[in-house]
Formats: structure tokens, C-alpha cells, sequence
């Protein structure tokens, strides 16, 4: 038997009760939280005891929306061109270098915290590899896109059958091949967004999705060009548009939809869907929030850091509060009534997260009977310590590396601030070699490309 106590910390158990415990304990057995309280009931000394004076224990984040493009970084960033940049590097990536990247992957969701992650790549098989030894909680989808992207960086759009053809068997592959290897991974169908995957394709994997209980995810209302294009095709918004394919559903979760309307929000609060937000300081967040639509947090492309997200979340939605002078339900001239609220945001991190996923029921706040999906927090942190309230500090001055414990499923993947299943220093040197050939290998085919990222890096003189 796998047993844990975890004794003596601040427990910010992030139940619907918001419940806190001051001091208190938990007790873990095989991956499953039995006990939790000022005093807990541990039947014989416990195989591991982690001592949490001074830390905080909490549920581990769950990001609800994230992409393999972090690699790149340093390049994405400097240039900030989608179409001449992005795009054409990623084609440089092939599937099989996913397989020395993944580790390194992995070492970033679980060196934040991230114990469930819901990732969504068009090549996942190598990602999954390394998750499987990594030992985080992932629900992966391939997503499926089937437009000519070097047409559609002209305006046009050439919907090009073979290539979602291709999509979709990668998507049923990356099902039969992973869902529910470990008890750890499942999957979900991802077809791209309403101007990237034909209305055909949203009802097959729907039908695919039915017919093997799997959750669907989608971006939707995520860019004017979406919008205007899908308008044009249909005469609709995005979520109209799904609605009528009868897709739009407590089954499905949404991206972004930064752009959506009063009736699109209408619509999405009445179908149940849940909203994977990200970092958009233009979308009526609050309004989604006073109506109970579902929402999680989601890191989407370079950087997985749910903490530094959530700061993101503030400063940018205090900034757009200030500008239009507090709008409706963001009274940001008064900081007691500003919102979102710090906690609001952990619970989308955390609970809430959880919920939008279909899991709320096995993770996303520490309760008797969960799965034991838990980090703590180190606050002998001269930035952090001394604070009134801990969770404040966290929020606004934690960051990653405060993180010292990290357990999945009753298993410890990162002890006293080291990764436990990844070797660290392998995993990354191992990144940045393999990306730095595929970087090269884009910059000989583009020299002027290369020639804007000396000038950006000042490497040119
Ligand atoms: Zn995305």
C-alpha cells in the first residue's frame, strides 16, 4: 500500500466550501485522499511523511488548454508574425522530433504544478510517451485542421479534404493508442475551430465522441477572421454555427471565445459548455461569471505557468477596468469589490478547472474521497513571507520554483523542489539541441527570416 501523510500545513482545500485549514494534515492512501483535517487518522506510521511547516498545501493546477509551442521560444516572441514565422517553423518540426521534446514538456507542466493538463497537438504521440513516464494527469487531443494554411496566409481559404482525413485518423489513432493507458491519460476529440475543420468533420467526431464517451474541445469566437469567415459561409456566428450542428453542448468546452456576443453568450451559458480562458483582457469574462457558465484556465502556447497566468488575468483585467472607468461588474475604483477576485482565479485553476473537464468529481480540490492531486507551496520565501494571507502572496509574488512538492495520483513527482521522474538537466539539454536544428533547418530555408532575428537579437553586429 501507498501511503502519504502530509502534516502540518496551511490546507487551502479550494472546496465549493472554500474551506481552510490553518494547520492541518492530509493522509493519502493508494492515490486516493482518506483523511483531511486539523487532526487526521493514520492507521500506522505512514510509509512517506512530508513535514508542511510553512507550506502551503493546495489542489494542483489543472490548465485546461494548452499547445506544445513553447519550443520556440526566443524566436515566436522577437518576430510576432503568425503566417511568415510561426507557421512555416512549426512545419519544420517533424513528428518523430516530438520524441526528444516531450520530457522536456513534461518537465514544465509538472515544475509548475500543472497535474492535470489538457493538451492539444496536432503530433501528441511523443508528448504522450514522455507523459506516460512522467506520471501527470493529461487529456490529449490531436487536433484536426483541414484548411491550405499557406493559401489561408493570403486571406484564402482552401479546404483540402485529405489533409482532414488525415486529421481525423490521427485523432482516432491518438484515442486507440492512448485513452486510459495508465488510469492517468484519456483523450478527447479536437476539431480545430469553426473556420479551420468543415461543418462534416465537427459531426464526425461528434458521432466518434458518442460513440466512445469522449468529451470534445474546441476554439471558438477566438479571431475576427474566424468570425467574419464563418459568417460568411454560414450566415452565423461560431457558436450558432455549432449549435446548429448540435455540437454546442454540456459535452464540449470551448477556447477562448474572445469574440463572442451577448446571444452567443446567451447560447453557451443555455448549452452548458464550458469556457477554457486564457489570457484575452477583451472578453466579458465577468458576464460569463455571473451567469455560471463554466470556466477553466488554460496556459495555450509558450509558457505553462498557471501562477504567472493568473497575474496576467489581474493586471489585465484591472488595466481594461481602469481604462473604461469600471465597467459592468469590475468595479476597479474600489479594490474590495475588483473582479475577478485572487481566489475566484485560483478556483478557475483549481475546482472549477476540474469541473470544465468533466473531472471535478476526481480532482481539483483536496476532499476525502479524491484522488490525491496535490502541491505545496514553500513560503519560506523572503517575497512571500511574512503575509496575513498566503494565498494572496502566492498569487501575486509566487512563482514555480516555490513549488516543492508535487504528487499525482498519490505519487510524487517533484520532492523538496526536484523533479523526481524527469531528469531535468537531460530533458532540457536534449530540447534545446533538437530545437535549435530545427530552428537552423527554418533559417537556411529562410534567410530573411534569420536576417530579422539578428536584428532582433542584435546578434547581427
Ligand atoms: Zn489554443
Amino acid at each position: 500500500m501507498n501511503e502519504i501523510l502530509i502534516k502540518d500545513g496551511f490546507i487551502a482545500t479550494m472546496s465549493k466550501d472554500k474551506r481552510i485549514i490553518q494547520q492541518g494534515s492530509l493522509y493519502i492512501e493508494d492515490g486516493v485522499i482518506v483523511d483531511i483535517g486539523k487532526k487526521v487518522q493514520t492507521p500506522r506510521s505512514p510509509e512517506i511523511v512530508i513535514d508542511a511547516k510553512h507550506k502551503v498545501i493546495m489542489p494542483g493546477f489543472v490548465n485546461v488548454h494548452s499547445h506544445l509551442q513553447q519550443y520556440f521560444r526566443g524566436v515566436y516572441e522577437l518576430m510576432g508574425d503568425f503566417y511568415n514565422t510561426n507557421l512555416p517553423l512549426e512545419g519544420y518540426r517533424r513528428p518523430e522530433d516530438m520524441d526528444w521534446l516531450g520530457d522536456a514538456s513534461c518537465a514544465e507542466f509538472i515544475h509548475g504544478g500543472c497535474t492535470t493538463s489538457m493538451v492539444i497537438y496536432t503530433y501528441i504521440d511523443g508528448f504522450a510517451k514522455a507523459v506516460e513516464k512522467a506520471g501527470q494527469r493529461v487529456i490529449l487531443g490531436s487536433d484536426i485542421e483541414e484548411v491550405d494554411l499557406n493559401r489561408l496566409k493570403q486571406g484564402v481559404y482552401e479546404y483540402l479534404p485529405e489533409k482532414g482525413k488525415a486529421a481525423f485518423k490521427r485523432s482516432v489513432d491518438t484515442h486507440r493508442k492512448w485513452h486510459r493507458k495508465n488510469g492517468l491519460i484519456t483523450t478527447v476529440m479536437a476539431p480545430k475551430a469553426a473556420d479551420l475543420a468543415v461543418p462534416e468533420t465537427y459531426l464526425k467526431c461528434k458521432e466518434y465522441a458518442d460513440e466512445n464517451e469522449l468529451r470534445m474541445t474546441t476554439h471558438l469566437s477566438q479571431s475576427t477572421r474566424e468570425i467574419r469567415h464563418v459568417e460568411k459561409l454560414y450566415g452565423k456566428t461560431p457558436p450558432e454555427h455549432l449549435r446548429d450542428l448540435c455540437v454546442l453542448n454540456d459535452n464540449l468546452t470551448g477556447a477562448h471565445c474572445t469574440y463572442a456576443t451577448e446571444k452567443d453568450t446567451q447560447l453557451i451559458a443555455e448549452s452548458g459548455m464550458g469556457i477554457l480562458h486564457c489570457r484575452s483582457t477583451s472578453n466579458p469574462l465577468m458576464d460569463w461569471i455571473d451567469r455560471d457558465i463554466p470556466i477553466g484556465l488554460g496556459t495555450d502556447d509558450y509558457h505553462h505557468d498557471i501562477i504567472q497566468l493568473i497575474r496576467e488575468n489581474i493586471s489585465g483585467q484591472r488595466r481594461r477596468a481602469r481604462a473604461v472607468g469600471g465597467a459592468f461588474g469590475m468595479l476597479a475604483s474600489n479594490k474590495i469589490t475588483a473582479r475577478p477576485s485572487f481566489y475566484e482565479l485560483l478556483e478557475f485553476a483549481t475546482r472549477k478547472g476540474a469541473e470544465v473537464l468533466g473531472i471535478g468529481d476526481e480532482v481539483g480540490s483536496l476532499e476525502k474521497g479524491k484522488k490525491a492531486d496535490i502541491i505545496t507551496v514553500n513560503m519560506l520565501n523572503p517575497y512571500l513571507t511574512p503575509t496575513r494571507d498566503p494565498l494572496t502572496s502566492i498569487v501575486l509574488y509566487g512563482n514555480p520554483s516555490d513549488i516543492d512538492y508535487v504528487v499525482v495520483d498519490g505519487k510524487i513527482l517533484k520532492a523538496s523542489g526536484e523533479l523526481t521522474t524527469i531528469n531535468r538537466e537531460k530533458a532540457l539539454l536534449t530540447a534545446q539541441k533538437r530545437t535549435d536544428e530545427i530552428i537552423n533547418r527554418f533559417f537556411e530555408d529562410h534567410p530573411s527570416q534569420r536576417e530579422s532575428w539578428e536584428k532582433m537579437t542584435m546578434k547581427g553586429q
